[in-house]
This record gives structure tokens, sequence and C-alpha cells, in this order.
């Protein structure tokens, strides 16, 4: 048999599937890619069709392989593949009938706003955080309890399924392992604790499904996976597929896993993904951290049967749609990266701030009332000036996420390090490197999500020692350092924060 030299990662994400093989130095060997039909059948419904993200991550794993043949010169296949791991969308929620392994329903989206009512629900019983104190986070539309919920009191013949025992739940990463290790034919129903942390479903210290949560909110626990660390020996691939026989050894939630391609192994390392929104992410140690800011506590990642280690998360909703926004509503932009060309035709913003709050505000406000405005102008704006103020929200909002957690943590953040599409904006990089007061720091491999599930999985099965060799695979390729007076920033800052205030309380009876 040929020597393992390379581990595979599957990326489940929002918009597409991907499978990136990497080898042992954490470079890229070659990615397939398919992105899937976004489906928003209502305002505020988002759904995904779980069978074709499944047959995608079939298709890519596929592509992935014939392109690591040609790129390597020699046919690549599963005997070369040492382990397997997987990241995903986190919160989306897929429930199916084990005996037929189809979807009763289609996927619902981590987006998604439906589940409102059982929300108001279940926080008429103590208020919304009345299980903060175990699961980390305020009860919101966000987590996967009231979408499942939402599937058994609305899908026909749902809920007696669920309780004769037929009906599976899983987010993405579960619904993938399931399928990947044999689906009907004895699949493996599982999840990690990153993933689990998410559902509002798990206590944060036992790493237990919670037996008082899931009864109020009528979810039958056998629907539930079994909870597993991130980086063990699950399975195994099943034997008819193109992987068959590799160990499928990692699983985190997406942020989880860019936190863990980061190398952010000590507690007080950051990262920031710039994407759709930001995710900002502080790992804390081995102790729940909790919040008295508006940020998430959450399980950041557990090595077999090594500590769990935790995190703060600050989530912000929009950044880089911010700039799709220019792109497809005002049309002042062809695309993305043009936005740098046109926040550089004017000097600065010229006074004007945009608050992008289009779908209320997250962390650390979280004001669901609360919409967007463009504040601070004059007849001397011009369309630069609003591309320049939308580029600056971004650094704005990961500056107000990362006081939030310096106060959480009483951490003083040294460095940042980033990923995500937006960091290809240096103007951006920079304001938000002016904006922290400290470095910004982009590394060679920004693919941080699909790598952070590839080195759990690695380090599973022995192919990577431990973190230490993530750690010395970590390599810097861009620096941005802060190049502007405290009292500019400090003058900035006021601004943006006055800003926000004029966002609020905008929902009432005569705007829905
Ligand atoms: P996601 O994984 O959330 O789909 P990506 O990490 O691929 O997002 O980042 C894409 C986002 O980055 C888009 O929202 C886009 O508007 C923004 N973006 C892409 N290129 C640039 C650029 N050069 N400057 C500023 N923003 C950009």
């Amino acid at each position: 048999m040929s020597q393992k030299n390379f581990v595979l990662a599957i990326d489940q994400g929002t918009t597409s599937s991907r499978a990136i093989i990497f080898d042992h130095s954490g470079r890229i060997v070659s990615v397939g890619q398919m992105e899937h039909e976004q489906i928003f059948p209502h305002a505020g419904w988002v759904e995904h069709d779980a069978m074709e993200i499944w047959n995608n991550v079939r298709e890519v794993i596929g592509r992935a392989l014939a392109t690591a043949t040609t790129n390597v010169g020699k046919a690549i296949n599963h005997h070369d593949i040492a382990a397997v791991g997987v990241t995903n969308q986190r919160e989306t929620t897929i429930v199916w009938d084990k005996n037929t392994g189809i979807p009763v329903y289609n996927a619902i989206v981590w987006q998604d706003t439906r589940s409102q009512d059982l929300v108001n629900r279940l926080a008429a019983n103590g208020g919304p955080d009345r299980w903060r104190p175990f699961v980390g986070e305020t009860l919101s539309t966000y987590a996967s309890i009231t979408k499942l919920m939402w599937i058994l009191e609305n899908v026909p013949g749902a809920r007696e399924k669920a309780e004769a025992g037929d009906l599976l739940f899983g987010n993405p990463d579960t619904w993938v392992i399931w399928n990947l290790t044999g689906g009907v034919n004895g699949g493996l129903h599982i999840t990690d604790v990153t993933n689990a942390s998410r559902t509002m479903l798990m206590d944060l210290k036992t790493l237990q499904w919670r037996e008082d949560i899931c009864q109020e909110a009528g979810i039958p626990m056998s629907m539930l996976p079994a909870i597993k660390s991130s980086a063990e020996v699950y399975g195994e691939c099943r034997q008819d597929g193109l992987l068959a026989g590799v160990p499928v050894a990692g699983d985190l939630g997406d942020q989880q896993a860019a936190t863990f391609g980061q190398a952010c192994f000590e507690p007080g390392m950051a990262k920031n993904t710039y994407g759709t929104g930001c995710f900002m992410l502080m790992n804390t140690g081995t102790e729940p951290q909790p919040s008295e800011n508006g940020m998430i506590t959450t399980v950041c990642y557990k090595i077999g049967d090594q500590p769990t280690v935790y995190a703060l998360e600050g989530s912000i909703a929009v950044t880089g749609s911010l700039i799709q926004w220019l792109r497809d509503n005002l049309k002042i932009i062809d695309s993305a990266p043009e936005v740098n060309e046109l926040a550089a035709s004017v000097e600065d913003n010229g006074g004007v701030y945009f608050v992008p709050a289009f779908s209320g505000l997250f962390a650390p406000y979280w004001k669901g009332d609360a919409r967007g405005s463009i504040v601070g102008m004059t007849r001397y704006n011009t369309k630069g000036h609003i591309a320049r103020a939308a580029l600056e929200a971004t650094a704005f909002q990961t500056r107000e996420v990362l006081d939030a957690m310096e106060a959480d943590s009483g951490v003083k953040l040294g460095q940042l390090r980033v990923d995500g599409g937006m960091t290809a904006s240096d103007m951006l990089m920079q304001f938000q490197s002016d904006m922290l007061g400290v470095p910004v720091v982009l590394p060679v491999v920004a693919e941080t999500t699909a790598l952070g599930a590839a080195y759990a999985a690695g380090i599973a099965v022995g192919f990577w020692s431990g973190t230490q060799d993530v750690i010395d695979n970590w390599q810097e390729d861009k620096r941005w350092t802060p190049a502007i007076e405290d009292a500019e920033r400090d003058r900035q800052l006021r601004l943006w924060k006055k800003a926000v205030t004029r966002t609020f309380d905008w929902v009432d009876e005569d705007v829905k």
C-alpha cells in the first residue's frame, strides 16, 4: 500500500461545499467546490436541500481527488488519504428518516428567523437568558433548538415518527458523516462538542445533552447524535465510496475550525473571519467564560480525551454582504473588489458613517428592532464616501466586538489573526489595525476553516503529532500595523458609536 501523504477536509458551508486535500506541511494540494441552491420560501426563511448537499459533497470529493492526481502527477486515491475531517455551517438543522435516509424537510439554515414565536414561547418561562448559564447563549432564532422544534411541530407526521425513534437530527457535519460512513447501512450518528454547543441543547460543562431543555422543547432525545470530541477516529468511510476505509477523524463547526487552523491554542489568542458576516473567536482556556457583554460562550475544540477548550464568540451579521449590497442594490460598483477603488477616490469618509443594521444588530448589541442607517451626510459627500463608510463599518463593528470580548475575558489582545474574503481589501485591513490599535496578521494558507478540520483529523490518526505541528506550519503572509494617532482613533470611534445609536428602536407598528 502506498504511503498516506494527505488529509482530506470536507467544508460544508452556507453557500458551497468543498473538499480540500492538504499535504503534511498544511499546504493545499487540490480543491473541489460546488455551490448549492439557496431556497427562500418566505421573507426570513432560508433553506437548503440536504440531498443536494450530500450529492455535492460526494461530487467535490471526486473532483478534489482528480485534481490532486493532476497536481501531484500520479494517481491519488483513498490509499493516499490518512484521514477525513469535516467542518460545517453551524446551527443549520436537518431531520431525516433513519430507515430511508430521506430528510423529512429541507435543511433550515442558521440565518432563518421563522422560529421567533417558538423563541418567545420558551423565553416566556424565565426570560431569554434562562439557559445561558448552561448553554452559553441567549435564546434567539440562531441556535438549532427552535429550528428543530419548528420541524417537529409543523411537518406532518414528524412528531409521531420522532417519538417512534425513526427520525434523526443533525447539523450538516452529522448529516455528512452519517452518509459518509454508510447511511442506512450503519452510518454513524455523531456530532462533536463544538457543533453541539450551538444547538442550545448541550451543557457546556458536562458536554451532555440537557434532558430538561429537550423535555421542555419537546425534542425526543433518541433523535440526537452522540457527542464526540473534535479529533478522534469516529469510524471509517463506507466501502462503496471513493474514500473507502479512510478514517473519519475530525469534526468542528466552521468558526471553531478556523480558530484551530489559525493555531489559536493559547488563552487570549483570537481570530476574525471576514466573510458575508464576521465571526471573532477568542480562546479562553479550559473553563467556559460567561459573558456580560453580548458574546456567546462556546466550545472552541476538544482533542480526544484532552481537556475541553472554550471560546468567546462575537458574531456580526452584515460585513461582506454590505459590499454585495453596494454592488447589487445600489449598483455603485460592478464587483466586490471595486469597492476599494471607489473608496480610494476620496481622502477619508467625509464624515459619513454607515451602520448596516439590515436585520437588526448582532453582537454586542443584539437589537432586533434596529435598522440600517447612513448618517453624517452633507451636500459635499459622494458615492466614494459611502463606499468608504461601508468598508469602515466592518472595522468599527469588529472593534466593538473585541472591546466586549476583552471586558468579558480580562485579556488584552496582542494581535488579531484574520482570514476570509474581505482580507483581500488592503484598505480595510489597514483601517482595522488602526481602529484596533494592534497588528492584524494574515496567514499564508487563508483556507483556515478546511485546514482546521484537516489538522483535527490528522492529529487524531497521528499524521500530525499534535498542536505544535499546527503552530510550526502556520506562516505569516501579511501584516498591517496601526498608523493613526490615538486621538483620531478615539474621535472616529465616538462618532461610530453615536451613529449606532441612531439605528435603535426603529421597528415599531408603523415599520415592519
Ligand atoms: P463567505 O465564506 O461568507 O461566503 P468569503 O470569505 O468568500 O465569504 O468572503 C466574501 C465576501 O467578501 C463577500 O461578501 C464580498 O462582498 C467580500 N469581498 C470579496 N472581495 C473583496 C474585496 N477585494 N474587498 C472587499 N470585500 C470583498
